[in-house]
Parts: C-alpha cells; sequence; structure tokens
C-alpha cells in the first residue's frame, strides 16, 4: 500500500538530511544571524551541543505574527521567486533549516524587531507549537534548541563524543569569525568562554583571539593581486610551522573551503624554506569571479573546485612567495631567530647519581652558556627487556620496531671529520660510514620518549623559568589526554589559568628549546586526531612530534659526535629516524673497490 506520509514523520526524515550532528544546527542558526545583519553573535552550547545549543544575536528580528512561519518548510523571507535565485547575497535562501531543526529538537525562539515594543517567545517540541506568547526582550534574536534528536533516538547513536563535537562546532565559530571579521562572535562552552572576537574588522587580531597558541608578531601579511583575483590573508614565518595543516584555514569569495589547490600553491609558496613534513600557518582569503569557481558545489559541503586550477595554485604560490620576500616578513624571521630562548636556564641535575662522563647532546653554540648535567645513557640491554609497564590497566606498550639483523658496531669507529655541517664521516677497519646526524638525533629523542613513556621513573629536570603555553581552545576543550600523556613522558605541566598551562619539569634528556616545541607539536597533534585511544596513535604523535623539537645542528665536537653514536649504538634501531630515514649509509671496503674497478 502505498501512503503519504504524515507531516510529522515527513519532517522527521527531511531534517536528517539536514541535520545529522549539533555542529550543522549552529551552522544553521550562525548563518541566519549572519544574514539578519546582526553584529554581535554568541553561540553557547553545553555537552558538544547534543543537550543545549544557543545562539542568540543582535539582527533584525523577527516579525511577531511571523515567528510560527518561519519554522515551516521553504519558508524564507530571502527569496520571492525563482528569478532570485540568481542574484542570492544571503546564506539561506531555501528556508528549510528552521523547519528541520525543530522537527528533531525541542526549540524555542526569543525575538524583537527594533521598532517593537515587545518581543514574542515561541515553544517548539518536536515541531509541535506548545506556546506562543509576547514576552519582554532585547532587540534581535535567541534561539535555544535542546535534546537534540529526543525522538529520533536511533540517530543519537552516530553522535561522538561530547568532546570530538564540541570540537566540530569550535572549528565552525573560529571560521565564521575569522571570515565576518566585523562582527563579534563568542563562543561558551559548559559555561566557559573559549573565545571572543572584537568585531572591529582587526583580523590579526581575530586570529590572535581564536588562536592563542600563535605569536601573531610571527605572521605576515599577503595582500596580492587585483580586483579579478585577489589573495589577502596572514602566514607564518619559516620559524613557526606545525607537524601538520591544523593551522591553515582558507575561504573562498568568503566562504571557508577545503582545497588542494590552494595548499600546493601555498607549499610551492614555501619551496626550500620548510623542512619537509612542516606544514606553515596560512589563513588566506582568495576572492575570486564567481564565474571562475564551480557554483553547482553543495552548500554545505567545503570543498571548492576551480576552473583552471594550475593557474590558481601559481597566482597562490606567487602571492606567498611574495609576502615571504617582504621586508616585513624578513624582519620577522630574523625577530624569531633573536628571540629564541638561550639554553642558559638548565640546572644542574645529579639526583640520577650516575657515574658515567656521558654529557648530553648539546649544540656547541651554546656550550659556555651551559650547565653540565649527567643522563644515564640508554644500555642496549636494558632497553630491549620490556620495561617495567605502570600498574594502569589500559596502557599498552607501544613496540619499538627492533630489527632482525643488527650488524652494527660503532665500537672501533674512527671520527674522520664533518661534512655539509650535517654528516659525519666515519670509518672502521672495513666499512666506511656517512651519518645523518639529524636523522640520528631524532631516532635517539625518539626512543628515549617511548622508554620514558613506558617506564615507570620518569627522569625529569626542573627548569629554573617555567615555560608557559597557550593552547587553543580546541585542545582545552577537545580530548585533554595530552596532558596526561606528556605527563607520562615526564613533564610536570599544571592548567595555569585562561588557556595557559606551566611547564616547571621536563625530561632531563631534553634541551629547554626540544622540550617546549615537542609539547607545542604534541598537543597541537589532538587537533585532528581526535581520541588518542591507543598505543598506536600515541606512538604516531611522538614520532610526528619529534621532528620539529630536535634541531638541525651544525658543527658538533669531537665529544658531541661520539656522544650522539654511542646514543645511536643505545638505539633499538639504530638505522633509521622515526620517519623511515635513514641514519647511516655504509659502503664496505670491497664496495669501494668496486667502485673504482678494483676488484
Ligand atoms: P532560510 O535561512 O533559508 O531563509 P531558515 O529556515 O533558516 O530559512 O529561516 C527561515 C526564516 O526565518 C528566514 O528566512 C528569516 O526570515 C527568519 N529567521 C531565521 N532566523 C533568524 C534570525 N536569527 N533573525 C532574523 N530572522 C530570522
Ligand atoms: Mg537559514
Amino acid at each position: 500500500m502505498i501512503r503519504i506520509l504524515d507531516k510529522q514523520t515527513s519532517d522527521k526524515i527531511a531534517a536528517g538530511e539536514v541535520i545529522d550532528r549539533p555542529v550543522s544546527i549552529v551552522k544553521e542558526l550562525v548563518e541566519n544571524s549572519i544574514d539578519a545583519g546582526a553584529e554581535s553573535i554568541t553561540v553557547e552550547i553545553k555537552k558538544g551541543g547534543k543537550t543545549y545549543i544557543r545562539v542568540t544575536d543582535d539582527g533584525c528580528g523577527i516579525e511577531r505574527d511571523e515567528v510560527e512561519k518561519a519554522f515551516l518548510r521553504h519558508a524564507t523571507s530571502k527569496i520571492a521567486t525563482a528569478k532570485d535565485l540568481d542574484n542570492i547575497e544571503t546564506l539561506g535562501f531555501r528556508g528549510e533549516a528552521l523547519a528541520s531543526v525543530c522537527a528533531v529538537t525541542r526549540t524555542e525562539v526569543l525575538t524583537k524587531r527594533r521598532d517593537d515594543k515587545t518581543g514574542v517567545r515561541v515553544i517548539l517540541h518536536g515541531a509541535e507549537l506548545l506556546s506562543n506568547k509576547p514576552v519582554g526582550c532585547p532587540d534581535g534574536t535567541t534561539m535555544i534548541v535542546t535534546d537534540l534528536f529526543y525522538n529520533t533516538p536511533a540517530r543519537l547513536k552516530f553522535l561522538k563524543s561530547d568532546s570530538a563535537e564540541s570540537s566540530l562546532i569550535i572549528d565552525l565559530i573560529s571560521r565564521y569569525a575569522l571570515a565576518y571579521k566585523d562582527i563579534s562572535f563568542r563562543l561558551i562552552n559548559n559555561g566557559n568562554i573559549l573565545f571572543s572576537t572584537s568585531g572591529d574588522g582587526d583580523r590579526l587580531e581575530t586570529i590572535g583571539r581564536i588562536y592563542p597558541s600563535i605569536d601573531i608578531h610571527n605572521l605576515v601579511t599577503v595582500n596580492y593581486g587585483d580586483d579579478k583575483l585577489k589573495l589577502e590573508g596572514y602566514i607564518s614565518t619559516p620559524a613557526m610551522s606545525r607537524t601538520g595543516r591544523s593551522g591553515q584555514i582558507f575561504f573562498v569569495n568568503g566562504r571557508a573551503v577545503d582545497s588542494k589547490v590552494i595548499e600546493r600553491g601555498l607549499k610551492e609558496g614555501y619551496k626550500q624554506r620548510l623542512f619537509e613534513g612542516r606544514y606553515p600557518l596560512a589563513f588566506l582569503f582568495l576572492t575570486t569571479d564567481a564565474s571562475e569557481l564551480d557554483v553547482n558545489i553543495h552548500p554545505s559541503k567545503r570543498e571548492v573546485r576551480f576552473d583552471n586550477e594550475k593557474q590558481t595554485e601559481d597566482f597562490i604560490a606567487e602571492a606567498v612567495k611574495n609576502a615571504l620576500g617582504t621586508p616585513q616578513a624578513v624582519v620577522r624571521a630574523a625577530d624569531a631567530f633573536k628571540n629564541k630562548p638561550k639554553e642558559n636556564y638548565k640546572v644542574n641535575y645529579n639526583s640520577l647519581n650516575d657515574s658515567s662522563e656521558y654529557t648530553g647532546w648539546k649544540s656547541s653554540e651554546f656550550k659556555e652558556e651551559q650547565v653540565e648535567f649527567n643522563v644515564r645513557p640508554p644500555i642496549a640491554d636494558e632497553i630491549e627487556t620490556p620495561p617495567v609497564l605502570s600498574p594502569e590497566p589500559e596502557r599498552e606498550k607501544i613496540d619499538l620496531y627492533s630489527p632482525v639483523i643488527k650488524p652494527f658496531d660503532f665500537d672501533c669507529l674512527t671520527v674522520k671529520t664533518t661534512i655539509f655541517d650535517t654528516y659525519i664521516l666515519a670509518v672502521d677497519d672495513t666499512n666506511f660510514y656517512l651519518i645523518d646526524q639529524h636523522a640520528a638525533h631524532e631516532r635517539i629523542f625518539y626512543e628515549r620518549l617511548v622508554n620514558q613513556y613506558q617506564s615507570e621513573d620518569k627522569m625529569r629536570q626542573p627548569i629554573l623559568f617555567p615555560i608557559l603555553l597557550n593552547v587553543d581552545a580546541y585542545a582545552r576543550e577537545g580530548d585533554t589526554s595530552w596532558l596526561s600523556l606528556l605527563r607520562e613522558m615526564g613533564y610536570d605541566i599544571e592548567p595555569f589559568g585562561s588557556g595557559s598551562y606551566r611547564i616547571s619539569e621536563i625530561p632531563t634528556f631534553m634541551e629547554l628549546s626540544e622540550a617546549e616545541n615537542f609539547a607545542r607539536d604534541f598537543i597541537d597533534g589532538f587537533r585532528n586526531k581526535g581520541q588518542a585511544e591507543n598505543s598506536v596513535v600515541i606512538d604516531k604523535l611522538i614520532m610526528k612530534s619529534c621532528k620539529s623539537a630536535v634541531k638541525a645542528k651544525d658543527c658538533l665536537s669531537q665529544e658531541e659526535i661520539l656522544a650522539l653514536l654511542k646514543d645511536l649504538k643505545g638505539c633499538v634501531n639504530p638505522f633509521s629516524c622515526p620517519h623511515g630515514r635513514p641514519t647511516f649509509v655504509k659502503l664496505s671496503k670491497y664496495e669501494i673497490e668496486r667502485l673504482f674497478k678494483r676488484a
């Protein structure tokens, strides 16, 4: 039998297509506020938006007699006829959002137009009108949406954790706040204000408000092109980069987009200025002729297609190169270098009581200023026997990949010299070795971190001046397991008020800047990873963050080289850096003789 579904059922089905999670409700409500000409928008959520979403604006409000109509399907004030479709200047026009939202939630709206004396309060539960009464309220509109999917419980199952859902909302509001720099946004999560922007049009300041972890003095201005094709925004000097693309946000004609074309152009623009695996921060706003874009993209999708991809990519690259070459960029890059903290805060740390002469791995540059400290060198045998696991039941062990063969013995190596400030040349009786200092250091650093994480005795050193880390809303309100994981690795880190954390002890084998860089990148890694639920993920995060922590060192002293080789020898896998690059290449005497056609 074929039936025409009743209104409530068809509404619920239609709502499922628009409203699949809390963030889609927030998106629709905020877009309505923007369309209403709001100058200030407050978004408040609880439990990732699952139980409570409030959006308050100071926009035009809704006519008293029209509030109920606004919740009907295909009810819109933004277009009147099909002709208007060619000329849309608002974010919404389909007239479906409010109908969909109210079908699957309990919705309350308070609204008042400027010229009206009183406002109105309307309550709907699952699209059913419960109340419509005049009420005193400020100009503008407040939408309160509670109990998402209370009448479609099957959908609740598809929601992620509260923290994952709130991350999506934080991300969304961050993008709107960047795109609409003239609107003041405020975001509140479980009663905490995550950020608020001034709405006074200063984009750089807006970036700083939303992402306190970013030092905006390290960003340079991009302003390139003409009215037909223009790129504006901010990018980081090469001194400030991340292990992933989390710090890259793109807008095309005002809309937040994901775009491989812009990603590639950006990368090209930085060519040779960043290490492989490092990504610049970028807040880029591209304005282009709408006819150059694929207009058929779905409004809720973030992808954008350009008619001429290569040309757009080259344009972005040019704009970035240009920005990095400006005097502003050069000065900022120089400042970033000058302000690098000197490594002289280290305190003597003798509590390990080790008799070995090992002095750690230090750059000769800072040598005079450094107070020596003793670290127990890892002993190969010790690493290979599984370290004692802490009593926590769910902690899994990270497996350091251990190669089967170990034809590697540094004992009788004679170090000849270093070339290109990067490669150590060494020989033994029958072999010639070229060792990549940086890869070797990364391997050592990584294994020590993993060992530290696995072992019960954390070897830490107090630092004289604590490191203060500003942490973005994402990391504070999303998955915060980075905090306990850093502690597991030997950090002493505590919340220090308003989005800051204080590090007062760091793992013994780290230099100050290494400790700071590692912590920053490690926290940043949680932005896209979501939950660091198992050892494989944790291992990946550690690997990734090692990269930035370990600086490319130049010009090592003889002792430093020997210490490095000794540490490398102690590694479970001395053959490659954590990312798979070899730490050394080896040529046997026989191979060399063959090269010269002697054998
Ligand atoms: P659309 O945005 O596509 O028009 P919606 O269902 O989102 O459809 O909203 C329906 C109508 O309700 C809008 O056209 C607008 O007239 C009114 N409206 C919704 N939210 C607001 C708001 N915050 N301020 C003023 N008017 C609003
Ligand atoms: Mg709308």
